[in-house]
């Protein structure tokens, strides 16, 4: 068990953290920064990224994340890899401990801790997860070359699922509890377009129904809200793509939230109702999830942690 003592400790290794540790990194603070359980974060989940400037060809996931890994080590960060499992945001220096056991000491923390896929809720998820409910395919959509698959949410992530499984599976569904897609247009006209995904729309999931030995999915019972009626899609795998919810259970009690758990930040800032903590990325911002937006907002919390320490020194 180490302590290690940091000026910046950067919770999460996303596009946030990682930005936030190649600034703290270049102003001489010799940040750590603790990766979680996802190094890399969420786009270690996706394909191919068109919309990350700097990048005229589209860009895998992993390798955008791998390069800003290596950029934020080149310059000096140090990247742990742990998961924080206790915050004291009462004490100064602040205590954070981690899930190895380490304990880090630090003069100022940067919250880059990210969101996770929300659940559904029904009947069946938590049974047949990992034996045919899955929230990733990229992870995951290999298992189900050939078969039926389904795909939940109208969202960007449901429906680039939706195409990504189109090039494995033998049939998709894309089911939305509208009729309208909130997804980019772009997305929706390829999706449209592409004559392995049938849309499935006003309609909700109610149960994933399957096999007992050996446990696996078979199908996804659905109902449509307008007319009430109720069918049963054939499908070995589902993939739910509902939203995130923010990682913030770690701070409960001590950092201002609001309702759904993002965490609040001055206007135009990235520090929280603690002096010294800063926050960045999906974790404080409901609304446009982008991972440019987490990269500059990771840059900013950096910048306003370097003038929290001059001031204080
Ligand atoms: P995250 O990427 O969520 O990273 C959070 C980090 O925090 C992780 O490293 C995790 O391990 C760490 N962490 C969490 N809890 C702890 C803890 N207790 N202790 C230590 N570390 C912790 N955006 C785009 O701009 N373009 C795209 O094409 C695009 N495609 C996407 C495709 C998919 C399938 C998904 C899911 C998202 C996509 N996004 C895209 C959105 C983008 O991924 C996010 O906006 C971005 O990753 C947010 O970065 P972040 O650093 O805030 O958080
Ligand atoms: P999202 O935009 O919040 O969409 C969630 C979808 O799930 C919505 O269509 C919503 O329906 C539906 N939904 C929510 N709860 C549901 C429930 N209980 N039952 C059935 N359906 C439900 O989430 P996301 O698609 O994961 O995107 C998250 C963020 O990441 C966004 O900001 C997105 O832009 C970003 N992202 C970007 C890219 C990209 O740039 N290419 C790719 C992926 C993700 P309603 O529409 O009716 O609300």
């Amino acid at each position: 068990m180490t302590e290690h003592r940091t000026q910046v400790l950067i919770i999460g290794s996303g596009p946030a953290g990682l930005t936030a540790g190649i600034y703290a990194a270049r102003a001489n603070r010799a940040p750590l920064i603790v990766s979680g359980m996802q190094l890399g974060g969420q786009l270690t989940t996706t394909s191919g990224i068109e919309n990350y400037p700097g990048f005229e060809e589209e860009i895998g996931g992993l390798e955008l994340m791998e390069r800003m890994q290596k950029q934020a080590e080149r310059v000096g960060s140090k990247l742990l890899y742990d998961t924080i499992t206790e915050a004291d945001l009462k004490v100064r220096p602040f205590v954070c401990k981690g899930d190895s056991g380490d304990t880090y000491i630090a003069d100022t923390l940067i919250i880059a801790t990210g969101a996770s896929p929300r659940k559904m809720d029904i009947p069946g998820e938590d049974k047949y997860r990992g034996f045919g409910v899955s929230y990733c395919a990229t992870c995951d959509g290999f298992f189900y070359r050939g078969k039926e698959v389904c795909v939940i949410g109208g969202g960007n992530t449901a429906v680039e699922e939706a195409l990504y499984l189109s090039g494995l599976a033998s049939k998709v569904y894309l089911i939305h509890r509208r009729d309208a897609f909130r997804a980019e247009k772009v997305l929706q006209e390829k999706a449209f377009a592409n004559p392995k995904i049938e849309m499935v729309l006003d309609s909700v999931p109610t149960e994933f129904t399957g096999t007992e030995n050996p446990l696996g999915l078979t199908a996804v019972k659905v109902k449509n809200v307008k007319t009430e009626e109720e069918r049963s899609i054939p499908a070995h795998g589902v993939f739910i793509a509902v939203g995130y919810r923010p990682n913030t259970s770690l701070f409960a009690g001590q950092i201002d939230t609001d309702e759904a758990g993002f965490i609040i930040t001055k206007p135009n800032s990235t520090a929280t109702n603690i002096d010294g903590v800063f926050s960045a990325g999906d974790v404080k911002n409901p609304l446009y999830r982008q991972a440019v937006i987490a990269a500059g907002s990771g840059c900013l919390a950096a910048l306003e942690a370097e003038k929290f320490l001059s001031v204080n020194e």
